[in-house]
């Protein structure tokens, strides 16, 4: 197994342990297919439009490239009845994902034969906090839904995984310890990528093949559906060199991203580059007119930097780094991607040349062949 790094990150721009609210969005944005819907049509909260959830009630605003603008009444008038649920076993779980519209969860646990479970706050982003909020404010609910999800699967302990810097989520979950004893809290190092399967599963020394790795966000949902609620805000981090203050952002899923800089961030300088889900994963983005979904996690908001691309120096750094020991500069001098590539950034971040290695490798940016 390759050995892990660790990123060393800005601690100015890290530090947060408060989330702010923001639930009261003018407008929501969904994206649909359904060519019946139109202007003026009323959307109730909790209304399932394909793949999402309307977080607010409203009628239709506008709807333009499939995407459904909806304008907040502040109703709150709700199609949801929140009738707790009991779930014995894991085709009562399965149903309960499949009724609160938790497919991917449902794929992910479906077809595993689960003999080990591992609920994990590990951001794997350097700037992201989301899973590290999640435990901190979080913290009772999460346990109890492993609790049931232990029971659920029949097993008889259950691993909370954290980084060992998380303090304020430490402290907090090793406060009800006492009240789940199968529940055990175990603290990783802080190393980029530990968070996936493969690498948590062996620090942890875990089977990979029966473990079940679930995120914060996935437990806090199946709290929600086990409330009879469907899950309605995703937390954000916003962070960034051009900021006032870094912030930890509680949003309703499909508000714009410009509605919240608006209200809560302050820009220090009016150039600047707007990164998505982080500087390593993530992409750019020339504006904040960005739909705030479950899958978008962190904001990075920093100067604007020219960087200048040089010639491959065949230093090899990116080859010793690539954690999938994908010999990245041959398939960036050949243009070729690579199905191996985890997107994990960590060439672009070592190559002195500034070279957009991962943009070829993984997303294949240039002509693509399989490698
Ligand atoms: S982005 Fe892909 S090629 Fe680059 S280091 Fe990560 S896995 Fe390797
Ligand atoms: S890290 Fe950059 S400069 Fe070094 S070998 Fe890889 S592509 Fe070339």
């Amino acid at each position: 197994m390759k050995k892990l790094v660790k990123i060393e990150v800005d601690k100015n721009l890290y530090f947060l342990n408060q989330i702010n609210n923001f639930l009261d969005p003018t407008y929501i944005y969904l994206p649909t297919s359904n060519k019946e819907f139109k202007e003026n049509d009323y959307i109730y909260k909790n209304m399932l439009i394909e793949e999402n959830i309307s977080s607010i009630s409203g009628s239709i605003k506008s709807i333009k490239n499939s995407i459904l603008q909806i304008k907040n009444d502040y109703k709150e008038n709700s199609v949801s009845n929140k009738i707790k649920r009991n779930i014995k076993n894991k085709e009562d779980l399965l149903n309960l994902l499949e009724e609160f519209h938790l497919l991917s969860l449902k794929d992910k646990i479906e077809n595993k034969d689960i003999t080990h479970l591992i609920v994990s706050a590990i951001d794997e982003e350097c700037y992201s906090l989301k899973e590290f909020m999640i435990l901190a404010n979080f913290y009772s609910d999460i346990a109890s839904t492993l609790n049931t999800l232990l029971k659920t699967f029949n097993i008889k302990e259950g691993i909370i995984a954290t980084k060992n810097t998380s303090e304020a989520s430490i402290k907090n979950i090793k406060s009800i310890l006492g009240t789940y004893p199968q529940i055990k809290l175990s603290l990783v190092p802080n190393q980029y990528l530990i968070s996936r399967e493969v690498y948590l599963c062996s620090y942890l020394n875990m089977p990979l093949d029966s473990t079940l790795i679930l995120t914060m966000q996935d437990v806090l949902d199946i709290t929600n559906a086990l409330k009879g609620k469907y899950t309605l805000d995703t937390i954000i981090t916003i962070s960034g060199n051009n900021l006032g203050k870094s912030l930890i952002i509680n949003v309703r899923i499909g508000t714009l991203l410009k509605e919240v800089i608006n209200k809560f961030i302050e820009i220090k300088e009016n150039d600047y580059d707007i990164y998505v889900n982080g500087l390593l994963q993530g992409y750019k983005v020339s504006n904040f007119n960005v739909i705030i979904t479950k899958d978008i996690h962190t904001i990075v908001i920093n100067k604007k930097i020219e960087v200048f691309q040089d010639e491959c120096i065949n230093c090899g750094a990116c080859i010793k780094i690539c954690p999938l020991n994908i010999n990245v500069k041959k398939c960036f001098i050949e243009k070729r991607y690579s199905k191996k590539c985890i997107g994990c950034g960590l060439c672009n971040y070592i190559c002195p040349a500034n070279l957009p290695l991962k943009e070829v490798v993984k997303d294949g940016a240039y002509e693509e062949k399989n490698n």
